[in-house]
């Protein structure tokens, strides 16, 4: 067993020696059996520190997340607060548009470097384009804006573009279609209509559980270097209130900052930003950069309002990021490129 050890530990060292581009994927896979608190942790964690540092001049982003409806969404994924079968939340509530455009005015008074507006899978996407197209109006034409919705065809992420999005957060999640009732293929063709668009993709290896196989971390990290994503990041799961995943233990800080610095060091340049959700310290000195401010309902929360629960205020996230020794970012962020003349 100590043997067996000694090998493991003397091959990641080996891997930590090698260029980020040097990585393939068996190596991503081997980092992970890398022990926390040992001589080759902290050389992980060393590494990518320093790569997202240098890469990223020292400085953190904050995006700002609008959660627009709480209503029991039909895809059921059992980490979902808002997942029928599951919800705790007895009530449907939704923002009405000139409420999301007043909190995306704030946010942007606030500082936040992005904004991104997520619904439940299920909500219409006329209505939503409605809604974006108040808030495109009302903040600066340099902010990017980020789409975070259900499943979309190609015609549909044209329309995102037409509306004046730069951006979609669109993940296949560990497990998808089995802790979740979506069909896997629905997500990759949505990763494909955003690849074959004008619009950046933020990828996430999410939600992490103690269950999940470096196979399965694994996939999802190349995943995202697959379809371009031009922001990567790394999310462990909140247990829900209620469902088979509520009573599961959160991985703790120190995990999800191993696999934050094992996606920073296989992205390497391919990506902008690094981040981490949710908000924590450590995974900030092992590759992140960037993290979220959120208001409105959450998948994550209880609270009607995830601002008065665990959502972070921008400041209290430019305060985290400066704990961390980020400097952070000052206006719009670089990350999400505007390719299309925004509609005036
Ligand atoms: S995570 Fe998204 S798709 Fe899944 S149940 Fe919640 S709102 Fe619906």
């Amino acid at each position: 067993m100590k043997n067996q050890k000694t090998k493991n530990n003397t091959e990641t060292s080996k891997i930590l020696q090698k260029p980020p581009t040097q990585l393939t994927e068996q190596d991503t896979e081997k980092l992970q059996n890398i022990e926390i608190n040992t001589p080759e942790y902290y050389q992980l964690i060393n590494k990518a520190n320093q790569l997202t540092r240098n890469q990223f001049n020292n400085q953190g982003e904050v995006y700002g997340q609008i959660g627009i409806n709480i209503k029991p969404c039909p895809e059921k994924c059992q980490f979902c607060n808002l997942a029928e079968d599951y919800t705790p939340f007895t009530e449907n509530h939704e923002l009405t548009p000139n409420q999301v455009v007043k909190k995306a005015i704030k946010f942007e008074q606030q500082g936040v470097n992005a904004i991104f507006l997520m619904t439940t899978a299920d909500y219409p996407f006329q209505k939503y384009i409605e809604i974006a197209e108040k808030v495109r109006q009302n903040i600066s034409p340099k902010l990017p804006l980020v789409a975070n919705i259900g499943d979309f065809n190609q015609k549909q992420a044209q329309k995102l573009v037409e509306t004046g999005f730069q951006g979609a957060y669109h993940v296949h999640r560990l497990r998808e279609g089995e802790d979740t009732d979506i069909n896997p293929q629905k997500r990759i063709k949505t990763l494909k209509a955003i690849k074959n668009s004008e619009l950046d993709l933020s990828y996430c290896v999410e939600p992490i559980g103690n269950e999940h196989t470096p196979q399965e971390i694994t996939k999802e990290i190349y995943r995202g270097i697959e379809y371009n994503a031009v922001n990567h990041a790394c999310m462990w799961r909140q247990p829900p209130k209620k469902g088979p995943k509520s009573n599961t233990q959160r991985i703790t800080q120190q995990k999800l900052a191993k696999t934050i610095a094992i996606t920073r060091l296989t992205t390497n340049n391919t990506i902008d930003a690094m981040g981490v959700h949710e908000p924590t310290l450590i995974p900030l000195i092992a590759g992140a950069n960037q993290i979220y401010a959120e208001t409105g309902p959450n998948p994550r929360d209880t609270q009607k309002d995830t601002s008065k629960g665990r959502g972070y205020t921008p400041k209290q996230a430019r305060q985290l990021l400066k704990k961390a020794g980020h400097k952070p970012l000052k206006g719009p962020t670089k990350v999400f490129k505007f390719k299309q003349k925004i509609k005036t």
